[in-house]
């Protein structure tokens, strides 16, 4: 098989209802850029019987690769994988769901075309998804923009086209805790967004339940910033300096009016107060030091049960 100009990367979480559309509407699109590609299906431990549909795919066209996980690992490291086995000029990242259609990737090959080396598709407009996803993601991608120090794209998901270039400098990144859209800003090269409209899930329901939704926040977060650790300075700061300014209050406060001024309802509430804040920068750190255990540990990213015929065997 000739090597590929494209390499799509797909995600596969208990999709069995979306493969039989994704994969004929991939291969319309990716026709017609006239060039060879290929369709690398990462199964992330799916459960519903898309893995046996994925290797039957597979057997049909040998334009689609398929990695198989020994279990579910998640989406950022089931992409993490298709990038590592592709071996396309240019990879695409898309989801399996058709939320991002195939055809928005042949206006994200113009742009690569045109010399650009990571295009995004910026997301202007999000159909069939709950008032509350679509809130908290926006308010997800502004407080991301604010505290992190890389300047990550606003309402850009993961559906991207990386050049060859940044694919090799991706590939040396191997932390465990991973954004990659924030990944794939921090290598710098040059970047350019197309917009387009998200759609609805064709079939199925989201694998992204709030719970991974606020994993993906804090990784996206810790990775990228050290503002929740300074959060605590401040914060001290703040109560150090109230002290010190309540001091002489109380002290003239006492002598004037002989009176204790405080009760112990009070106390009790600063106490508790202060002692909730010293317990949650406590759990601050705990996020940064078991991430740092994460990475000191070393293990694999993910364990591939079955990797594509052709691939070198062993994490690429
Ligand atoms: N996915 C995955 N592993 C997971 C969860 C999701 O590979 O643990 C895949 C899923 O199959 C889909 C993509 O990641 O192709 C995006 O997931 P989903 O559509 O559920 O997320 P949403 O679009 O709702 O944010
Ligand atoms: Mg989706």
């Amino acid at each position: 098989m000739t090597k590929p100009t494209f390499s799509i990367i797909a995600p596969i979480y208990n999709e069995l209802e979306n493969i039989p559309e994704l994969y004929p509407r991939m291969r319309e699109v990716m026709d017609r850029t006239g060039e060879p590609w290929e369709l690398i299906l990462v199964d992330d431990g799916s459960t519903d019987g898309s893995t046996a549909l994925i290797r039957k795919l597979a057997e049909n066209d040998d334009r689609v690769r398929p990695v198989i996980f020994a279990r579910n690992f998640g989406h950022q490291i089931a992409v993490t994988a298709g990038v590592d086995y592709a071996r396309g000029d240019a990879v695409i990242i898309i989801d399996a769901d058709l939320q991002d259609p195939p055809e928005v990737i042949l206006q994200l090959i113009d742009k690569w075309r045109e010399g650009y080396e990571v295009v995004y598709a910026v997301r202007e407009e999000r159909q069939g998804e709950s008032w509350f996803k679509k809130t908290t993601a926006s308010l997800f991608y502004r407080m991301i923009y604010r505290i992190t120090d890389v300047d990550i794209p606003m309402d850009a998901g993961d559906f991207r086209l990386m050049d060859r270039k940044v694919v090799e400098v991706m590939k040396r990144m191997r932390e465990k805790h991973r954004f990659l859209r924030g990944m794939s800003a921090w290598v710098g090269f040059k970047q350019v967004g197309v917009s387009y409209k998200r759609q609805p899930r064709f079939a199925g329901e989201t694998k992204y339940p709030l719970t991974k939704m606020i994993k993906l926040a804090l990784n996206a977060v810790t990775s990228f910033s050290y503002f929740p650790l300074q959060l605590a300075t401040y914060m001290g700061f703040i109560a150090a300096g109230l002290s010190v300014l309540a001091i002489p209050i109380i002290v003239v406060l006492r002598l004037t009016t002989g009176t204790a001024l405080f009760g112990q309802a009070t106390t009790l509430i600063i106490v508790l107060f202060l002692g909730g804040l010293q317990l949650i920068s406590l759990g601050v750190i705990g996020e940064y030091i078991g991430r740092i255990y994460d990475e000191a540990k070393g293990r694999p990213l993910y364990i591939v049960s079955e990797a594509p015929e052709d691939a070198v065997a062993g994490e690429p």
